[in-house]
């Protein structure tokens, strides 16, 4: 039975607030997208990973968050550019429309306030702050957090996700983003499926396949006046190929790569083919806390099944 998992790191204003030049329409398109998303998912009864910044289920701050071990002027742009933006840096609206939906999303972390786990700078006390707040804030919405996007997929502190009661996170995709994800997939046939692995901390990996929006610019223009969409040529080939098998494909974006109405057009293309693979075969749609789960039991039966015997 193949799978298909769609994943999104919903951000605001919180994806470029460390940019000295946060790109504009970007920022001002993550409300946008977040909407057109949601009721797209729910047109299609699609349910997603919704990886939403902690920081944006908070209701207000003072915008110095002394108490986070956060280097010097991390949330500097609160404070000056955006003190009067708090449709940027607050977003408990949306969250509660992902989790008032009829279809049955699961709500994930992509960390407090978008901090890179990756970078050598970031050290383990912060890492352990970005989640530690993740978890209070989703207490006191009743949620738990099981799934971890990582910020710019900049991967680290794997073991402080694991003590922070995390199960999943989304690792890096084998195919290139962009142009040369295209000529891979399609000159060269490789396959998109991807391999969810349980690591040394016993999370589980659930790889992304591929980043629906790698492909823009002038490049998709020429492309689209000429052929189809090739993402959506892409995203249709890995749907196929999961049905077909009994492989993962698995989608990423940004709520706010929905910036014209041309990205909503090709998100209904896409899901409309998943809807219709779905019905049409085994094919099942899976968050990424499902797939950790069906990941991690077999191993952690055989784990059992040897204490038995031994
Ligand atoms: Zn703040
Ligand atoms: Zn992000």
């Amino acid at each position: 039975m193949g799978g298909v998992v769609i994943s999104l790191d919903a951000e605001l204003g919180w994806g470029f607030h460390d940019l000295p030049e946060p790109p504009a329409e970007r920022v001002e398109s993550g409300r946008r997208g977040w909407h057109s998303m949601l009721e797209l998912l729910e047109e299609f009864d699609v349910p997603a990973t919704w990886a939403v910044v902690g920081h944006l289920m908070l209701e207000d701050c003072d915008g110095t968050h002394a108490d986070h071990p956060a280097p010097e002027g991390w949330f500097e742009r609160e404070r000056t550019d955006w003190t009067d933006r708090e449709d940027l840096r607050f977003g408990p609206d949306l969250v509660s429309g992902v989790l008032e939906s009829d279809t049955d999303h699961e709500l994930a972390s992509h960390s407090f306030s978008h901090v890179l786990f990756g970078r050598p700078e970031t050290d383990r006390e912060l890492a352990v702050a970005e989640l530690e707040r993740c978890r209070e804030i989703a207490a006191d919405w009743e949620q738990s957090i099981d799934s971890f996007i990582y910020p710019r997929n900049d991967i680290g502190h794997r073991d402080v996700l694991a003590e922070h009661g995390i199960t999943a996170y989304r690792g890096r995709s084998p195919t290139r983003d962009g142009v040369r994800g295209v000529f891979d997939s399609t000159i060269r046939d490789r396959s998109m499926l991807v391999e969810p692995t349980v690591d040394e901390h016993g999370l589980v990996n659930v790889p992304a396949s591929m980043f629906l929006f790698g492909f823009e610019g002038r490049a998709r223009t020429v492309a689209e006046s000429i052929w189809e969409d090739p993402m959506v040529v892409l995203a249709r080939r890995g749907i196929d190929e999961a049905a077909r098998t009994d492989g993962l494909f698995h989608m990423w974006l940004h709520p706010n790569n929905l910036t014209h109405e041309r990205d909503d057009r090709r998100m209904r293309a896409i899901l409309s083919h998943l809807e219709r693979k779905r019905t049409a075969t085994d094919l099942t749609v899976e968050t990424m806390a499902d797939v950790a789960r069906r990941t991690a039991e077999p191993a952690a039966a055989s784990e059992q099944a040897t204490v038995s015997w031994s």
